[in-house]
């Protein structure tokens, strides 16, 4: 008998997963479902439009989705058009990376106001998502406030003051392009409420601030440490050293003419967006690291701007049918599996951090699990969920429809652009007919 398993997501944890099982398990049948007509998940919504060469691992994840086991079904929504039971009921195992596609909250007043905007979000609008396509996020303002100090954070900074030409190898949409260059943005501030030490950014991602056209790195020489001092992580006392030398050679090479900057600030918590509907500044209280935390000073500031992004970490939602963790905001799994034939891989299972490889063992974790106990029941798979669909009326993406999806979108692209994405789903169906 064959094996069914349904991979309900195809970001990177979901293709790791199927990946996994099919290694396991090479005779049995694998169906990958996602929402969205296209597939790859944050690859193609979450890594930044001018980071290409990360998300070359698509190339691996197309050749696991062209396997002759595997399915794709993009367009359906897990909740929607199908329910976590009925797919229980023609699958054996089930394994869902639905992510974390949430924003988190600030939790500070004013965090309403137009003008401040999640990463989640505003990553999305510049990544062409369909669910963001008309954010028209209000970039008339010449400042810009980022609350974070993560690699997220430095991508928002870095796309906001990039130029066109700088942009060309990317797949930045033509509208998002148009609406930053001529949004008057000068001044980018990137703000963590802890130190440079603390900060989150990877070397790679920080350095690049340094290399920018018309942006300079600006840093206040007197927030940096002379030295990175006691860290027991061998590993991660390199990454503070290459971070901190970083910062001293932006300090070196200061903002001296050019017409845009990123402004590292450290050891400031957001305490309040201020203004009336529209955010007018962040005022922030000065904090000093106490035991790896961050702890007010009782000295206030503010920074005026008029576009607040907040990239403070994702969260995943509750999943129909499952438990749920809502203060870690995860589903809660013994080592991924939630019960015998139903299984939490990636985000959803950790929380939202680490690269794209981090999610490739909760995969492997996954097939362990359904080989040693997960027998083949005579389930029905994928010929009863396209029956259902069909019944539902659910306009199902197969894998070449989604292949024409992209060569269209291929052939439309301005070279070097690799390719010009579509925005809205309709059009993406369009491109089928
Ligand atoms: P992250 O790395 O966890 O960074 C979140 C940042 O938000 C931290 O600086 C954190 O400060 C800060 N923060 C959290 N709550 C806050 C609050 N209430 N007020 C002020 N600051 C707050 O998350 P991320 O940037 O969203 O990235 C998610 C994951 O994706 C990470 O693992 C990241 O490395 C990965 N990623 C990688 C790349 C890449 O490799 N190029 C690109 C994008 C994302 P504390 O440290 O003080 O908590």
């Amino acid at each position: 008998m064959t094996l069914n398993v349904a991979v309900v997501g195809t970001g990177p944890a979901g293709f790791y997963a199927a990946d996994a099982v099919l290694k396991r398990i090479p005779d049995c049948r694998v169906d990958l479902i996602d929402r969205l007509p296209t597939p790859f998940g944050l690859i193609r919504f979450g890594v930044a439009p001018d980071h290409q060469t990360t998300k070359k691992i698509m190339r691996a994840f197309d050749k696991t989705a062209r396997e002759a086991q595997c399915r794709f079904f993009g367009n359906v929504e897990l909740g929607r058009d199908v329910s976590l039971d009925e797919l229980r009921a023609n699958y054996d195992a089930v394994i869902i990376a639905v992510g974390a596609g949430n924003d988190r909250a600030a939790g500070v007043p004013g965090e309403n106001k137009k003008g401040v905007i999640g990463s989640a979000t505003f990553v999305g609008w510049y990544n062409a998502h369909p669910d963001f396509r008309d954010l028209n996020p209000p970039l008339d303002t010449k400042n810009v406030v980022v609350i974070g100090n993560g690699n997220v954070a430095i991508d928002v900074a870095r796309v906001l003051v990039k130029t066109r030409a700088e942009m060309a190898e990317a797949d930045l949409p033509e509208h998002v392009q148009a609406a930053i260059e001529r949004s008057p943005i000068t001044d980018v501030y990137l703000v963590g409420r802890r130190g440079p030490m603390e900060a989150k950014f990877t070397n790679v991602e920080l350095r690049e601030m340094g290399e920018l056209t018309h942006a300079a790195a600006v840093v206040d020489p007197r927030q940096l440490p002379e030295a990175v001092g006691e860290v027991e992580d061998e590993r991660d006392r390199r990454l503070k050293q290459k971070n901190l030398s970083t910062l001293k050679e932006f300090v070196e090479h200061g903002a001296a003419a050019k017409s845009k900057r990123v402004h590292f600030v450290f050891f400031a918590a957001p305490v309040e967006i201020k203004g009336g509907d529209r955010a007018e500044a962040v005022r922030f209280e000065r904090a000093r690291v106490e035991n790896g935390r961050a702890v007010g000073t009782g000295e206030f500031f503010e920074i005026p701007c008029g576009l607040v992004i907040t990239a403070i970490g994702y969260r995943s939602l509750p999943v129909a049918g499952l438990p749920f963790d809502a203060r870690n905001h995860i589903v809660p799994s013994r080592e991924g599996c939630v019960s015998d034939g139903l299984y939490v891989v990636g985000w959803i299972k950790r929380g939202p951090s680490g690269v794209i490889s981090t999610n490739r063992p909760d995969g492997a974790e996954a097939a362990e699990h359904i080989v040693a106990n997960v027998k083949p029941a005579g389930k029905a798979g994928r010929d009863a969920l396209a029956r259902l669909l069909a019944e539902r009326k659910v306009r199902v993406v197969s894998y070449a429809d989604w292949q024409k999806i992209e060569a269209a979108e291929i052939a439309a692209a301005v070279k070097p652009s690799p390719r010009r994405k579509f925005t809205t789903i309709p059009e993406m169906l369009a491109a089928l007919t």
